[in-house]
């Protein structure tokens, strides 16, 4: 068996020859795109209303507080049709609402407490790739232990999931069954419970979204009082002196 060795006597390479000045190129101009999008979306603006921008910059009001996946398809504002400053958004893989997560509980606060939004929306999406790495046992990084709170969901369902042989039917039942423990983990905060004793007009709801359709699939989660949670999560109105 003939072997071809190089001038020192070693195989050569067999990685292709990157072509260092196209990569350049095509990063070059996936970044420029970016501002030319810009430039093309402050055009547009403005031919359809001159103080469009006078007008964002005063303040945002929005109605709404959405949840969702990081995932570049499901953008909160495009799948719902709405503008700029109606929509206040927090992004995550898998849309997880966890309860320590210091990031996720001040976005909830600020919209909850400060803006006063009527709804907040947790989105997930079918074939959700955390959720579907969470159905594997590889390891992708420190993103293992985000995902173990799908696995986490997996468990408390397990006895439903089980069943299910078709694995993109599992990863889309895991889905749904996860938007709905997160909507239940928002309900169980003390952010959420104090705003129903302040309020009636505060809602939360859970969603997927159909990336083959673009339809949004409402769950029928939406709770607007504490009545479902379950005795052992309810929160009194008034804070304990001290806690020993
Ligand atoms: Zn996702």
């Amino acid at each position: 068996m003939s072997t071809i060795e190089n001038k020192n006597g070693s195989s050569p390479s067999l990685k292709p020859t990157l072509d260092v000045s196209q990569i350049k190129l095509a990063q070059k101009h996936s970044y420029e795109k970016l501002k030319e999008g810009n430039a093309n979306w402050v055009s547009t603006r403005l031919e359809e209303d001159p103080e469009y921008f006078t007008k964002l910059a005063k303040g945002q009001s929005p109605e709404v507080l959405w949840i969702g996946c990081s995932d570049s398809r499901v953008p909160a504002n495009e799948v719902t049709g709405t503008k700029p400053g109606e929509v206040f958004v927090h992004r995550n893989i898998a849309n997880v609402c966890n309860h320590t997560d210091m990031n996720m509980l001040s976005v909830l606060d600020y919209a909850v407490n400060v803006l006063k939004v009527k709804h907040v929306i947790v989105a997930g999406h079918y074939g959700c790739g955390g959720v579907a790495a969470a159905l594997t046992h590889k390891q992708f990084g420190i993103i293992d232990n985000w995902l173990r709170h799908i696995k986490d969901v997996y468990r408390l369902h397990s006895n439903e999931l089980d069943r299910i042989t078709d694995q993109t039917q599992k990863v889309n039942r895991l889905v749904e069954l996860n938007v709905t423990e997160q909507v239940y983990n928002l309900c169980k905060t003390s952010i959420i419970q104090n705003a129903w004793m302040e309020r009636q007009d505060l809602e939360v709801h859970g969603w997927v979204i159909d990336l083959g359709s673009g339809k949004v699939k409402d769950l029928g989660l939406s709770s607007s009082s504490p009545d479902n949670l379950g005795y052992f999560y309810e929160l009194d109105s008034t804070e304990a002196l001290a806690v020993h």
